[in-house]
């Protein structure tokens, strides 16, 4: 909660939260032509605060190339790399929250392993069971493993709970990554990605009221140009609209995302694109 943007789910908790320094997250879309300057930005003051407070900073934690439900943020890959030579230099952990991104998400099976960058700590979920058990890891390098690994108690991470290790979930773990890591799956990602490019494009050209098209492997996303709050009434409406053809869509607020598994034919993928673009026409008509 601590590390999260301020949001009305943790009201109630403000006072017991300790206190975080947030950066921006430099989103980018498709034909964004400011991108190296936001970059630029971010980093001299990420560049700037280090130099005054690294001693005092436990560890960063990023989302990796993708932000989640914080809007469906792309940033580019040569970004986190800068973001890891500047955090490694100054003996930072890096914590990659790669629950959403992870197990074949951004293209990769990894967002890490996709912008060749290597976090300290790895936090994973989702996928990795995909979505059928709850299932949690986090991985961590072999230097903090070894801090923690001895015969003396006392230096044991002694922080568990009843049900680590559930045998069904890693067994369903396992076989998710069975099929995560056959060829047809793999195909089916690329396949998705493919889609999500060239569909884009068209919404991009056909819509004027559509902007910052973006996507990441199975990751597809872009904004609409009208103000709509998450749970609004104009949210709830289009979502409404898109449930009403079939189509189950989230709306972050104005951010339309899709997040296909990947399993679905590319038949299912195009018509929830004509769903989309039948829709928008309806509404902004
Ligand atoms: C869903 C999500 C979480 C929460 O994961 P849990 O396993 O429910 O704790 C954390 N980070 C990101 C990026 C997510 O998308």
């Amino acid at each position: 909660m601590a590390v999260s943007r301020e949001s009305f789910y943790f009201k109630q908790f403000t006072d017991l939260l300790f206190s975080v320094d947030l950066f921006d997250y430099p989103a980018t879309w498709i034909d964004d032509s400011d991108i190296e300057i936001k970059e630029k930005i971010i980093l001299e003051k990420l560049e700037k605060h280090l130099d005054q407070f690294s001693k005092e900073t436990a560890a960063v934690i990023i989302e990796p190339l993708v932000q989640g439900a914080g809007g469906m943020n792309v940033c580019r890959p040569e970004f986190l790399q800068k973001c890891v030579i500047l955090f490694k230099s100054h003996r930072i952990l890096i914590i990659f929250d790669e629950v959403m991104t992870g197990f074949g998400r951004t293209g990769e099976l990894f967002a890490c392993l996709k912008s060749n960058t290597q976090p300290d700590i790895i936090c994973l979920s989702k996928g990795l069971t995909g979505g059928f058990m709850p299932l949690s890891v986090t991985a961590c390098s072999d230097f903090i493993y070894e801090a923690f690994l001895g015969n003396d108690f006392s230096r044991a991470l002694g922080h568990s709970h009843s049900f680590t290790a559930n045998p069904l979930g890693c067994a369903a773990s396992l076989a998710s990554l069975d099929l995560l890591l056959l060829p047809e799956t793999q195909s089916q990602i690329k396949m998705i990605e493919k889609i999500h490019k060239e569909e884009l494009l068209l919404l991009s050209q056909q819509h004027s009221q559509i902007t910052k098209t973006r996507y990441c492997g199975t990751i597809a996303a872009f904004d609409l140009v009208l103000s709509a709050d998450y749970g609004s009434a104009t949210s709830i409406q289009l979502r409404e609209r898109f449930l009403k053809q079939g189509l189950i869509i989230r709306p972050l607020g104005s951010i339309i995302y899709l997040l296909p598994p990947y399993c679905i034919s590319e038949i299912d993928l195009k018509r929830a694109y004509e769903i989309i673009r039948y829709e928008l026409n309806q509404y902004f008509q």
